[in-house]
């Protein structure tokens, strides 16, 4: 089950990818674990993501601070509605102007698992006094903040990917691009609640800012140069659960019972290998016109994994 010799998320690490351009990385990336980021302008502080407790959001927002000699934080931006990248939210000042896509904004409002977590993970994160708490700014495809002299470009895809409402943070002087989940750096990329043929055109959509640094939504940050190969592998990978998917409903097969007849090969060695399992449950839900059976991907994946999946405290 993995759950020895895990590196946490305490031992998170703020990097400035240039300057003034922040990464927040917690180790080792996995459920709940994400990466968030944050870029320092003339006149304050925009955070990209906040995460999943309000103790690991402290201390994120403690390193950034010790960072940008207390800079204000002004905005922040939810790249994504997942609870590791939003359940921080409350944690930011009351006066952080928080921006998200408008599709990000309804589904974090009516996200079961803000209240309710079903028992497929363990330990269950310790979420401390975090409240939900939603943008209030929202955009549909772009949005431009002026940091002073600094521009960030917020970007929606267009389509659903990782999930209805991506969004990407571009700096288009330092070339800088903040992905969120759309890009798993050495991780299983998980596509449930989105689109497979969404995730795919994606990957060529992130080609396209050709960015000279990446900082994805888990594992470590990249250099442009290293971008080809990881957006391949996540090709590689969507294109097998596609593949899979097709042959299990052809034959008639539930994902499960796919996923426990089909070797994950050079996918193997990705964390949370589970997800094979969820990614299927959304692929077969596309081919067959139906709605993603939630509960059952969760509960199905830990049954493929003979037990809840491992995360962090
Ligand atoms: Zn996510």
């Amino acid at each position: 089950m993995g759950q020895t010799a895990r590196t946490g998320p305490e031992a998170g690490t703020l990097s400035e990818v240039v300057d003034g351009v922040y990464a927040w990385v917690q180790p080792d990336g996995t459920w709940w674990v994400n990466n968030a980021g944050a870029v320092a302008g003339d006149d304050g502080v925009l955070v990209v993501d906040t995460c999943a407790t309000a103790t690991r959001t402290r201390r994120f927002l403690d390193a950034l601070g010790a960072a940008t000699a207390g800079a204000p934080v002004r905005w922040a931006v939810n790249t994504h509605q997942h609870g590791d990248h939003t359940y921080g939210n409350s944690v930011l000042p009351d006066s952080t102007v928080l921006i998200g896509q408008t599709a990000m904004r309804e589904a974090l409002g009516s996200d079961p698992l803000f209240e309710d977590l079903p028992p497929v993970w363990e330990p269950v994160p310790d979420w401390g006094d975090v409240t939900r708490r939603l943008p209030s700014v929202t955009l549909d495809r772009e949005l431009t903040l002026h940091l002073g002299g600094r521009r960030v470009d917020l970007h929606h895809p267009g389509y659903t990917a990782h999930t209805p409402g991506d969004v990407v943070a571009w700096l288009p002087e330092e070339r800088v691009l903040f992905t969120g989940d759309l890009i798993f750096h050495g991780l299983t990329p998980l596509v449930f609640m989105g689109s497979l043929d969404g995730a795919l055109r994606s990957l060529e959509w992130m080609r396209s800012f050709a960015p000279d640094h990446v900082v994805p939504g888990h594992g470590p940050p990249l250099a442009g140069a290293e971008l080809d190969g990881v957006l391949a592998a996540h090709e590689r990978y969507y294109r097998f659960v596609l593949t899979s998917a097709e042959d299990a409903v052809r034959e008639g097969r539930s994902p499960l019972e796919c996923a426990r007849g089909t070797g994950l090969g050079e996918f193997g060695d990705w964390a949370d290998a589970e997800r094979f399992v969820m990614n299927l449950h959304r692929a077969r839900a596309d081919l067959v016109g139906e709605p993603l059976d939630l509960v059952r991907a969760l509960t199905d994946a830990v049954e493929w994994n003979g037990g809840p999946m491992p995360t962090s405290l």
